[in-house]
């Protein structure tokens, strides 16, 4: 394709950002008044940035909805599999596009790879120019009285609130003029939903950016003026279950953020819930900062102490775990859920997290991998700040040597026993007193309930007092560890 000097295109390459509202890198594309080459490289070389499965699932109908409302804009998306550098390469040759823009990915590798991309293609005069289209305040720009990054949530999350502002709202562009080369790949032939099996049935699940903007209006309306309270108890639709969008960034984190606050400016709801809800997408924001600044993080315990924990790393006991197959009746729900939706709630990640780390001592990095195999919100940054966060050895970590126990959480947030019964149907007959701890149960309720413990649910891998006792006691060495370091 030949093009007039001045006309040469402008690549926009999209990743985690598959919206075409409030997304900066097309706003400035479109102001180039110059054509629009959209593109997605599936680029599967570097294992760090290899998404999981459920992730896959996900990126397959979001690239689906992306690639219709380009089209419906006169547009349409380019896919290219392969070496990210390589592909953008074949594309400038193939098109004689002269600049890249695109939003920033903050994860470590992502970032390192993006720069190596841009030094490249600038020494040779690309213009490579990346914007933050993910997050609400760019990595490393949200720093303490010392100019460190935060390492403790709250005042993070106080500075961050008192010093960013969101940008301007910018609605997708009516039209956008996109060359009818260079041909695209057909994301039919990429095999991003499983087959043989398809273990996706129970995915209910509106990927890209109308599904985004419907899941909060539905939280709107729904979830939030009794979020602080409902969003811990998981048999409730209590939460936004944005994060998978927001992964994705099929919606700006700005928006859910002013759309809770002007339900509170409006009196629809409490001030205290919108920004209860706020606080956690500052989670989601502290992760990442925290990520950008300790990127050894994803390997190494937070606290260096916590490396010496002496894990058992039971292989029969992870893959209970993995398969819901515990005997503990919220943790195997939670993993049911999990293979069965591609999500889990909240404070069942908390619990199953805590059960694996703690109970079983296993390490967090196995509960971290299949976490992010089989999320549909797997994030590096989010997944490994909370795992880290669970098992103690985090920045802002909840205490190793708070345990939870798990019986005592079942009752607690599924008092009537509503998500147990959904997740593990086997145990739906065993009345709401032994449901969480049905090893307790007299027989001739288990009999009632036609439960066979042993047969058609396990007996608890693990007794809940020995198990404390046992993580207690491999706490005793990472003290020790930390007394021994004069820390
Ligand atoms: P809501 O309650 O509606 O919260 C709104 C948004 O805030 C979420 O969409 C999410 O973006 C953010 N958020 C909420 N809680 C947290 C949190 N604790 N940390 C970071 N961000 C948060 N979240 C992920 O997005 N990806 C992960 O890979 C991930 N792994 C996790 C692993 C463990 C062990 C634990 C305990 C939590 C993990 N979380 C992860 C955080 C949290 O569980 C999910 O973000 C939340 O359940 C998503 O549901 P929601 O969108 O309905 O949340």
């Amino acid at each position: 394709m030949t093009t007039e000097a001045g006309d040469c295109p402008v690549i926009l390459w999209f990743r985690q950002d598959l919206r075409l509202a409030d997304n900066p890198a097309l706003v400035h594309a479109v102001a180039t008044d110059r054509p629009i080459l959209p593109v997605y490289i599936l680029d599967q070389g570097s294992a760090a940035l290899q998404p999981g499965a459920a992730s896959l699932w996900w990126l397959d109908k979001s690239l689906r909805a992306l690639d219709a409302s380009l089209r419906a804009r006169g547009s349409r998306l380019i896919l290219r599999r392969g070496d990210s550098e390589a592909e953008l390469r074949r594309l400038i040759d193939e098109t004689d596009a002269d600049a890249v823009f695109l939003n920033r990915r903050f994860e470590p590798d992502a970032f390192a790879r993006d720069a190596d991309i841009a030094h490249a293609l600038q020494a040779e005069g690309v213009d490579c120019k990346g914007w933050n289209g993910t997050l609400l305040a760019r990595p490393g720009s949200v720093l303490n009285g010392s100019g460190q990054p935060y390492r403790v949530f709250t005042p993070f999350h106080r500075t961050l609130l008192a010093t960013t502002v969101a940008p301007p709202h910018a609605a997708a562009p009516d039209a956008l003029a996109t060359p009818p080369e260079p041909a695209s790949e057909d994301i039919n032939a990429w095999g991003l939903h499983p087959t043989r099996p398809d273990w996706s049935g129970g995915f209910d699940w509106t990927p890209g950016e109308a599904g985004a903007q419907a899941a909060l209006t539905a939280f709107l309306s729904r979830g939030l003026k009794s979020y602080s309270a409902g969003r811990d108890i998981p048999a409730e639709l209590a939460t936004s279950r944005l994060s998978p969008h927001l992964h994705f960034g099929e919606i700006s984190p700005w928006r859910p953020i002013e759309a809770a606050r002007s339900a509170a400016a409006d009196g629809r709801v409490p001030a205290a819930e919108a920004e209860k809800f706020v606080a956690e997408i500052g989670w989601r924001e502290f992760s990442a900062h925290l990520l950008h600044a300790f990127p050894q993080m994803t390997d190494t315990a937070f606290r260096p102490e916590y490396d010496a924990m002496p894990w058992r790393n039971n292989a029969a006991d992870l893959e209970a775990w993995k398969r819901g197959r515990t005997g503990y009746p919220i943790v195997d729900a939670g993993m049911r859920e999990l293979w069965a939706t591609g999500f889990m709630h909240n404070r069942v990640r908390m619990i199953v997290a805590s059960f694996l780390v703690k109970h079983l001592l296993v390490d967090w990095r196995a509960g971290e991998a299949w976490f992010r195999d089989t999320l549909v919100d797997a994030d590096l940054a989010s997944n490994v700040q909370n795992w880290q966060w669970v098992a103690g050895s985090g920045a802002d970590a909840s205490p190793y040597f708070r345990i939870f126990n798990p019986t005592a959480q079942g009752r607690k947030f599924d008092a009537d026993g509503r998500y147990v019964r959904r997740w593990v149907p086997e145990l739906r007959g065993v009345p709401d007193r032994w449901l969480h701890a049905p090893w307790t149960a007299p027989p001739e309720v288990l009999r009632d309930a036609r439960v066979s413990l042993g047969a058609d649910y396990p007996r608890p891998v693990v007794d809940h007092d020995l198990a404390r006792k046992r993580a207690l006691e491999a706490l005793g060495i990472v003290v020790a560890r930390r007394a021994g370091q004069g820390d």
